[in-house]
């Protein structure tokens, strides 16, 4: 058994992080186990843990594993966790719940936990406690490992925790799903340094480990190869890319300038910190049309007090400055922003900081929440004295603005023409394709399916606050 340790998880230390290309092993007497059985993966949070969850489906239907969308019917069921917010908590202890009571009824199902959540010492010895019908927990840093995983449940038929707490290498060569067949996500790091003190990630991911350049320039061109038209660079962090390499000069510009030499269509990246947003980045963006004029830039709080004791490392000012940077540079940009509402002691003042901060970058939309405090975090022992009704109207002031500013933002693109990428039918009307600008707006277009997977140029006939509708003009690839 290894349990995570939220002490270990907090050690950065010199050791060196390691590039392990085959540690991804299936046991022989397992190889099989998936033949005729079906898998139902839930995934909450971020695109860290949807892309997590394409690496697990990956590994299952390498074992032989279908998957479903229906977990009453499946052999084998895995949760991989959130664990930024109180309510995608609530909402895994609410799902596991209804699994227990499944399990009475099927006792041969398999049912495992993973993410962000197994990273948590306070979940891990809570599910040993409470939890012991559950199989497996296995953490962030070991997905390569679930078929031994997956072996030692089958052998020893008990509850398996491999959840290790250690600052993390990387593991190439992991089988992948992919969700999309036109647009992928590639992982350019993991971890983060940062540790702003309302953030549990650098606990839950270990430190800032970025991929070697090749290995990133090989999945690209083995996406282009399989028709893939677009490409997101994640990472928690991706402007510290490269900062974690010795002897290696190379950064997230020269990244950029790289893969935009590749015959890959729409380049897109997140999450950008601001602090590490250089002027370099700014130009090869500039430069290259193939880099998506969308930035998903987190400003998180107006007040220079609050972002202080987030530990963001900027100011308002510098924010703005940095965002005029970037608008100066690329006219029709879009950026849109994280914003917490209620950190710990956030005043009526503090708080109109943001609302200023908000009216001055006029943002193309944002996530707005209200602070939830994490275990273990800085922010957590604050002794917060304002009320929750006041934080929910805060929150219901900024969502108002946001959407205001998200409407003028949609309404400047009426009558033109904009690129999409046609990515299917909306779940909503089936008359209807959905689609992306380059802007990363989302587009509702009349058209017929051929226009699937295509790059088309749309004009916009109708604007809403949450979607634009459009015209199919000319199609081209
Ligand atoms: S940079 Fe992002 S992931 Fe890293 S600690 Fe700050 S909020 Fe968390």
């Amino acid at each position: 058994m290894r349990k995570p340790n939220m002490m270990e998880a907090k050690k950065r230390t010199r050791a060196e992080i390691k590039v392990i290309r085959d540690a991804y092993i299936v046991p022989s007497s397992i190889n099989n186990i998936g033949i005729d059985k079906k898998y139902f993966l839930r995934t909450y949070g971020c695109q860290m843990n949807v892309h997590d969850s394409e690496n697990i489906k990956g590994e299952l239907e390498e074992l032989g594993y279908t998957e479903i969308d229906n977990y009453e019917d499946a052999d084998l069921i895995i949760i991989n966790t959130c664990a930024i917010r109180e309510n995608a908590h609530n909402k895994v202890f609410g799902f596991l719940g209804r699994l227990k009571h499944l399990k009475k009824q099927k006792p041969n199902i398999l049912v495992g936990l993973c993410g962000c959540m197994a990273q948590e010492e306070a979940v891990v010895n809570e599910i040993i406690d409470k939890y012991q019908w559950l199989d497996f927990v296995f953490g962030t840093h070991n997905i390569h490992e679930l078929p031994q995983i997956l072996k030692q449940h089958l052998d020893l038929k008990q509850l398996i925790v491999e959840v290790p707490s250690n600052e993390g290498n990387i593991y190439e060569n992991i089988p992948v799903k992919r969700d999309h067949p036109f647009k992928a996500w590639v992982n350019i790091m993991y971890g983060c340094d940062k540790f702003c003190t309302y953030c549990i990630v650098p606990y839950t991911r270990g430190k800032q480990r970025s991929r070697r350049p090749e290995d990133i320039i090989n999945e690209v061109k083995d996406l282009i190869k399989k028709g893939y038209l677009e490409v997101t660079l994640l990472g928690q962090n991706v402007n510290a890319y490269g900062k974690d390499f010795t002897g290696l000069d190379y950064n997230m510009a020269t990244l950029l300038k790289d893969i935009s030499k590749l015959p890959i269509k729409r380049i897109r990246f997140l999450t950008s910190h601001p602090w590490d947003f250089t002027k370099e980045m700014i130009l090869v963006i500039k430069n290259n049309s193939n880099i998506m004029p969308h930035f998903h830039l987190p400003i998180q709080a107006g007040s220079n007090k609050v972002l202080k004791l987030m530990g963001r490392r900027y100011t308002k000012e510098s924010y703005l400055e940095l965002y005029q940077k970037i608008k100066q540079a690329i006219p029709g940009a879009s950026i849109t922003t994280d914003i917490i509402v209620g950190f710990p002691n956030e005043t009526e003042v503090d708080f109109k900081e943001t609302l200023d901060i908000v009216n001055k970058c006029k943002f193309d939309s944002a996530f707005t929440f209200i602070y939830s405090p994490r275990e273990g975090t800085g922010a957590a022992r604050i002794v917060d004295i304002v009320d929750i009704k006041e934080k929910e109207a805060r929150l219901q002031t900024l969502n108002q603005l946001i959407n205001k500013y998200t409407l003028e933002s949609n309404q400047k693109l009426m009558n033109k023409m904009v690129p999409v990428l046609i990515e299917g039918k909306s779940a909503r009307n089936e008359a209807l394709l959905v689609g992306y600008t380059d802007t990363f707006k989302l587009v509702n277009i009349k058209g017929d399916s051929s226009l699937i997977g295509k790059i088309v140029d749309v004009k916009i006939t109708e604007v809403k606050t949450w979607c634009l509708y459009g015209e199919v003009n000319n199609g081209k690839n």
